[in-house]
């Protein structure tokens, strides 16, 4: 009879660390956009930006389509991260695909944005941020041009452009 005991004892105990060390590991996942290399509280973030870039990048909002400054902008130089100005996207990948934001058919590098499922406002899409802010970028959806066949739909508000100096300079 106490040999039962022991053995129960010991797979309930089996049973117990196996359960504490589940919840452990499934931690970081839930707060996984927390662990950008940059994370600024709200108040730091509501200091540095304009209200608008805090509504965008910070509350996940959307600018108005066709009223974004980079929509109908296609000087040659690169776009970056308004929130860190992590260099994101090139002049040579934006094209106008007359949804009302500035859209781009490829990425520098893939590395620099992270891609998460958002089922808000009844449609299942895939959010773009920037890998090293979290600030919201915009999504990106499959109906772009060849040869990615993306379309990376981004708000003007959460970009920064830097003209390309060494082009003019040449001209
Ligand atoms: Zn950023």
């Amino acid at each position: 009879m106490n040999r039962f005991k022991i053995i129960i004892i010991l797979a309930f105990s089996a049973f117990l660390i196996a359960f504490l060390y589940l919840q452990l590991q499934s931690k970081p996942k839930e707060n996984k956009m927390e662990n950008t290399p940059i994370n600024k509280s709200e108040e730091e973030w509501k200091k540095e930006l304009t209200p608008e870039q805090y509504r965008v990048l910070r509350e996940k909002g959307t600018e108005r389509p066709g009223t974004g400054e980079y929509n109908l902008h296609f000087e040659e130089g690169e776009y970056k991260c308004a929130g860190c100005g992590t260099v994101l996207f090139g002049s040579d990948t934006k094209y106008e695909s007359h949804c009302g934001w500035p859209s781009f058919y490829d990425i520098d590098d893939k590395s620099k944005i992270k891609e998460i499922k958002d089922t808000s406002h009844g449609m299942i899409r895939t959010e773009v941020v920037c890998a090293n802010c979290g600030g919201h970028l915009g999504h990106v959806f499959n109906d772009g041009p060849n040869p990615t066949g993306l379309r990376y739909c981004i708000n003007s508000v959460s970009l920064d452009f830097a003209p390309d100096t060494n082009k003019s300079k040449n001209k």
